[in-house]
């Protein structure tokens, strides 16, 4: 037998449940098939500048994150709090303008300026009251599923009420968060989602994304798990005391538990499970000498002139980012279930940044183009959470089992740990 457990992917969640059971006492090897690990938070250097493979956020105020990093050995960098959206004009006739809200949790002395924006009057803020659900602000945590019936967000919003600039601002918020233009992702996890937007202040990991699965592969590492990258598993084999996989080199391993952590269709190719929905984007990645604009929020049209969800100054964010003298820019246009990015061309991307920033955009340098057509798990309205177990052997994890995002993932996997410390040893945690 080559470990009590083997892990298929190196990903967050099976990285944080390699070192979960490897703290446990129990002798664990990961494999995952791509050349590094990460899944699909990754980080490249590309003349200089530190590119994320498409364009991440991260909210330290995720509970399991909070348990499973070191925030000071990750070196974050924070944006500022709320966002930057490019509104039409005060008045007919005039050109849209860009206006900073400020998270009322965080800047409650801005409330004011939000009030003098012309995005917001006594009905939209009754609106927004209702559907954020004052409940839900008493714990402002990840506390989902709610239990709550849940609905669509088209459908959530509607029934609260909110129409006008502040519907536009929330809908344009939503889909730059979820990449789903069409606001069919599930009401009560936009609440939960929304709720932690407003009380952290999203941020970036000094030297990129990469830099968290890194940290949980060191953690699991030191605990004593195994990390084999270039190792593809091609097939699980189920059995109740035994189970193993075998790899595309012909080889077999065995173990007492195997564990799929493996991205959606991954695992739905092994476990020969139909795959859950995702989300895609495609981000576009610019250099540009000196600093274009000074923000340190994401920038979104609500006006919708253009093929993007968000753009942001990354260097405003953590110069680091950036040769000195330079800038780093992020554009992403968030493509739900349907679209073909391919369908975008450059100049319309660099045409829709120029809008929204107010600068010229034609001398920049595009250092990287990612589409993702399968970046972030469709949250489904009503979709449970799946119950880990160990069946025949064999037990899964990842976003797509609990919810869709990186807290999701690490909950999964302590969750799917749990259960494998149960099998192997018969006693509760
Ligand atoms: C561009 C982008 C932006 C995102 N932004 C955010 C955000 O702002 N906030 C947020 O919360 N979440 C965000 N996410 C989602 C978040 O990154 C994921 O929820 C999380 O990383 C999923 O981790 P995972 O371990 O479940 O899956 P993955 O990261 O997909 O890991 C699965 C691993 O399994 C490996 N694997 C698959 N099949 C096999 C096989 N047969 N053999 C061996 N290995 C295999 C894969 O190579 C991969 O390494 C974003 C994702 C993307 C792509």
């Amino acid at each position: 037998m080559e470990a009590d457990v083997i892990i298929i992917g190196a990903g967050a969640a099976g990285l944080r449940a390699a070192g979960i059971l490897a703290a446990d006492g129990l002798s664990v090897t990961v494999v995952e098939k791509d050349p590094q690990i990460g899944g699909r938070q990754k980080t490249r250097l590309i003349d200089g500048f530190v590119v994320d493979e498409g364009f991440h956020v991260f909210n330290p105020q995720y509970p399991e994150a909070e348990k499973a990093l070191d925030y000071a050995a990750l070196d974050l960098h924070y944006y500022d709090t709320g966002a930057c959206f490019r509104v039409p004009g005060k008045k007919q006739g005039q050109p849209p303008r860009l206006v900073s809200l400020a998270s009322p949790l965080h800047h409650p002395q801005r409330l004011t300026s939000l009030f003098s924006s012309g995005l917001v009057d006594p009905p939209s803020v009754a609106a927004c009251i209702k559907w954020f659900d004052p409940q839900l602000a008493s714990t402002r945590t990840y506390s989902f599923p709610t239990g709550n019936p849940d609905c669509t967000l088209e459908e959530g919003l509607d029934k609260a009420g909110l129409t006008g600039p502040m519907r536009r601002v929330f809908d344009t918020f939503f889909s730059a968060l979820f990449t789903d233009w069409s606001a069919q992702t599930s009401n009560e996890f936009a609440r939960v989602m929304g709720w932690l937007f407003l009380a952290g202040r999203a941020a970036i990991p000094g030297r990129g994304i990469a830099a968290i699965p890194a940290y949980l592969a060191c953690q699991a590492t030191s605990a004593g798990a195994q990390v084999l990258t270039g190792t593809e598993v091609v097939a699980v084999n189920r059995d109740e005391t035994t189970p193993s996989v075998t790899l595309a080199d012909g080889r077999t391993m065995t173990a007492k538990v195997v564990v799929v952590a493996c991205d959606p269709d991954g695992a739905a190719g092994l476990m020969g499970t139909t795959p859950v929905p995702m989300n895609g984007l495609s981000t576009w990645w610019f250099a540009v000498d000196g600093q274009p604009h000074p923000s340190k929020q994401p920038m979104i049209d609500t006006t919708r002139s253009g093929p993007l969800s968000s753009t942001v100054v990354m260097s405003n964010i953590n110069p680091a980012l950036a040769p000195p003298g330079t800038s780093l820019i992020q554009a992403t246009a968030a493509w739900g279930r349907s679209t073909d990015p391919a369908e975008v061309a450059e100049h319309e991307v660099r045409r829709h940044v120029a809008d929204i920033l107010g600068v010229d955009t034609r001398g920049w340098d595009l250092l990287a183009r990612d589409d993702l057509p399968h970046a972030l798990v469709f949250q489904q309205p009503g979709r449970p959470a799946r119950t880990p177990t160990v069946d025949g052997g064999v037990s899964v994890c990842g976003d797509w089992c609990h919810s869709a995002s990186f807290n999701g993932a690490l909950l999964s996997a302590e969750q799917t740990a749990a259960a494998v410390v149960d099998h192997i040893f018969g006693r509760a945690r």
